[in-house]
């Protein structure tokens, strides 16, 4: 019996490629409480690692019991240069904006607001709700070229359903699977939601030109020796064309990816810019003019922007 120490050159350039992959880096979340004690773990920005792809924001909040009082309630607010981008894992809430849209948000369904040159909205629980309220809430920075389009909004109450083994993935942005999102983004980029009912092991297929972001909402897993709890979020680089996920229980993860961003974003409040000049310019619009429109029928004050000197 004879066996060769010596690699294939197929084999000795994919090790080669192996060698270029940074090792993942775990990012804790910093946390907060919005309100009547809705829990928030702000999981993006990171001061380690700003952005993935075109991902700027990512806030998973509750799950959190919002059958007393009010619930949610956020004032109306301006945003620019961004796409809002709300994944409802529990419960309900409804969303008006200056378009003039109302629109409620349930279990399993995208809002997706491009705030482009300018937006304001509001978020509130509405009064027929469910007990448990759960959702992940991104921001989409726009590229250079496409953040002073028109403002616009679209509800999707349904995404692409992918069966694995023990799990279901639900495809929100971009391709996996040979399945395509119909949500419309503008840089290359990838969002998933893996739930599965039992610890089960999955293969994902990554693009190699795709840095990526995984996350545990609830239940664990490992991905490349590296434990997943709620909390973290785990950033992979480039290079990577697939992942072994062991999900170890019941479990509900995200997965985000994109083309790194070509661009210096600066992020202040609801607002992503390039510099300061540009912040200090929609704070104004916000503060003295009619810019951001009115959201009709949130019953409550705006939101007054902080002060950045
Ligand atoms: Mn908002």
């Amino acid at each position: 019996m004879s066996s060769s120490i010596h690699m294939t050159p197929e084999q000795y350039a994919e090790c080669r490629h192996h060698s270029q992959i940074t090792p993942p880096l775990a990012l804790t979340a910093r946390e907060a409480t919005l309100g009547e004690g809705m829990k928030i773990r702000r999981l993006l920005p990171h001061r380690q690692q700003r952005m993935i792809g075109a991902w700027c924001f990512f806030d998973h909040a509750g799950p959190a019991d919002v059958s007393q009082g009010s619930g949610v309630r956020v004032g109306p607010h301006p945003h620019t240069g961004l796409q809002t981008f709300s994944w409802m894992i529990e419960g309900e809430i409804l969303h008006r904006d200056s378009l003039g849209v109302k629109q409620l948000l349930t279990q399993g369904q995208v809002n997706l607001m491009t705030a482009g040159r300018g937006i304001s909205h509001s978020e509130e629980s509405p009064e027929q709700r469910s007990p448990q309220l759960q959702l992940a809430q991104f921001w989409i920075a726009l590229p250079d070229e496409k953040r002073f389009i028109e403002p616009a909004f679209e509800h999707y109450p349904e995404l692409p359903k992918v069966a694995l083994e023990q799990a279901q993935l639900t495809l929100l942005v971009g391709e996996m699977f040979g399945h395509v999102s119909p949500v419309a983004v503008h840089t290359p980029l990838l969002g998933a939601d893996i739930t599965s009912q039992a610890a089960t092991t999955l293969n994902l297929p990554l693009n190699p030109a795709f840095e990526y972001g995984i996350a545990v909402l609830t239940g664990s897993a490992t991905v490349e020796d590296q434990q997943l709890q709620p909390g973290t979020l785990l950033y992979l680089g480039k290079g990577r064309s697939q992942i072994d996920l062991a999900v170890l229980e019941a479990s509900q993860i995200i997965l985000i990816g994109g083309e790194p961003f070509a661009e210096e974003i600066m992020l202040y409040w609801n607002f992503v810019a390039r510099n300061k000049t540009e912040v200090l310019e929609f704070i104004q619009l916000w503060k003295e003019t009619d810019h951001f429109g009115q959201v009709v029928g949130y019953d409550g004050e705006p939101l007054a922007a902080p002060d950045l000197r």
